[in-house]
């Protein structure tokens, strides 16, 4: 008889073990710490949204929308949609607590899991995870720099050599002439470009610029370039975050395709891709961003200019294990508690979380019973200290404290035992 599946994992999206959190955890530590340092704060919004906040937010004629939001009508009949991205939520939530009243401009990040119902891939998954950053409330080109550098500084600190590629797409009235001009060059062109092109071509020109078919990106290297069609304000504000980021030293090219996917954008948007990636599976961007004035006001707050950008962790998680990056270990263990029989089990347990309490770094695992296996694992994790309660050991009211480098132990009473560690971990 065949033997039945298991239950697995949906497609596109996976379970991440715990061997692997020591990476994830790495790289989201480097992530809050660094926007910590650049002002931000943090916030949390759910999973799960209204339909309409992405549909408004993101834009009905969007790939996202149209074809990646998993949505669905609860038991209640609400149109519910698990959130593609960050940005919308963050904007709804900035509207609906008032944060209009903190002062300005207001810096948040998030870090979680977005869903896309996308066709999976390497460097795509349906479930992924973005660390996302906000700025609102100024329009200045500081914003953008300050976004930019962040997404930099972030995987520079993660070991990764990378590099931003920047564009203006202007303001929504430059971007008309623009648009205009994209039409006609295309309008004889219409029959050779994809399926996807041909229906962009009516509903959302600018997204023809982002193709990857073959047979798009050759029209796509001749079409005008929206840099030539910028009004001179938005002109302006592109060279003074170029000057920021010559000052930072930071490489970047300037790329005319680069104009996002979504409705939202106006002047700047840029990706962060690795540099010189020659490792043969490339997964794409590891980041995107950009500003997006509209946005606010579009979803019902006051006008609101704002910039922001996400990382990719899943892609960045899988470069650094490309590439060896070596993982700092930190949260050492100092001592382990091995316990022996029943008695010495329950007396264990307080003594543990005495420990624990008094800011030790110990670790201790009841469910092990036999001493073998106990100071296995005190060796495979370099312990400096293993204390050993048998049945002995609790009749005398004593402990065991074993030296692991030189081998020494010696049986000290119990109530003796924190001076005993304050003299051994100095
Ligand atoms: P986007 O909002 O599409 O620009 O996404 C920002 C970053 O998130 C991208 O540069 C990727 O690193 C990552 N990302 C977006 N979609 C996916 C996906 N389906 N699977 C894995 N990572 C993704």
């Amino acid at each position: 008889m065949p033997k039945k599946r298991g239950f697995q994992t949906i497609r596109g999206m996976r379970d991440i073990l715990s061997h692997d959190q020591v990476i994830w955890q790495w790289v989201m530590e480097v992530c809050r710490k660094a926007a910590f340092a650049y002002g931000f704060s943090e916030i949390e919004t759910p999973v799960l949204e209204q339909a309409e906040l992405f549909r408004r937010g993101i834009g009905q004629e969007t790939d996202i929308v149209k074809k990646e939001v998993f949505s669905f009508k609860d038991q209640g009949g609400e149109f519910l949609s698990l959130r593609p991205e960050f940005t919308a939520s963050i904007a709804r939530s900035y509207i609906e607590h008032g944060l209009v009243n903190q002062p300005k401009p207001l810096k948040l990040f998030q870090i979680g899991s977005c869903f896309r119902h996308e066709r999976p891939q390497s460097g795509r998954l349906r479930q992924f995870h973005q660390f996302n950053a906000e700025i609102i409330g100024s329009d200045a080109a500081e914003a953008d720099a300050e976004a930019i550098t962040l997404s930099y500084v972030i995987l520079r600190d993660l070991g990764l050599n990378a590099a931003v590629q920047v564009n203006s797409i202007g303001t929504r009235d430059s971007r008309k002439l623009y648009i205009k001009k994209l039409k006609s060059f295309y309008q004889t062109k219409t029959r050779y470009i994809c399926q996807d092109c041909k229906q962009r071509f009516k509903t959302n020109p600018l997204r023809m610029l982002d193709c990857k078919k073959r047979k798009c990106t050759e029209y796509i290297m001749d079409a005008p370039q929206i840099i030539d069609y910028l009004d001179e304000a938005s002109k302006n504000h592109l060279m003074k975050i170029l000057e920021y980021l010559d000052a930072f030293d930071l490489p970047y090219v300037l790329n005319p395709q680069i104009v996002r996917g979504l409705d939202y954008y106006n002047r700047t948007a840029f990706e962060i891709w690795l540099k010189d990636d020659d490792s043969g599976s490339r997964c794409g961007a590891l980041g995107g961003g950009g500003r997006y004035d509209g946005l606010i006001e579009m979803l019902g707050g006051h006008e609101t200019p704002a910039c922001g950008f996400a990382l990719g962790l899943d892609r960045i998680v899988g470069k650094i294990r490309e590439k060896n990056i070596k993982v700092p270990v930190h949260a050492r263990v100092d001592i382990f508690l091995a316990q022996i029989g029943d008695e010495a089990g329950k007396k264990a347990l307080v003594i543990f979380d005495k420990l624990r309490c008094l800011g030790y770094n110990i670790m201790f695992n009841l469910s092990k019973r036999s001493l073998k296996q106990q100071l296995e694992t005190a060796n495979r994790l370099q312990v400096g200290l293993t204390l050993i309660l048998g049945e002995k050991e609790v009749l005398s009211n004593e402990i065991l404290i074993k030296e692991m480098d030189a081998g020494a132990q010696e049986s000290v009473p119990l109530d003796r035992l924190e001076k005993e560690l304050q003299k051994r971990l100095k």
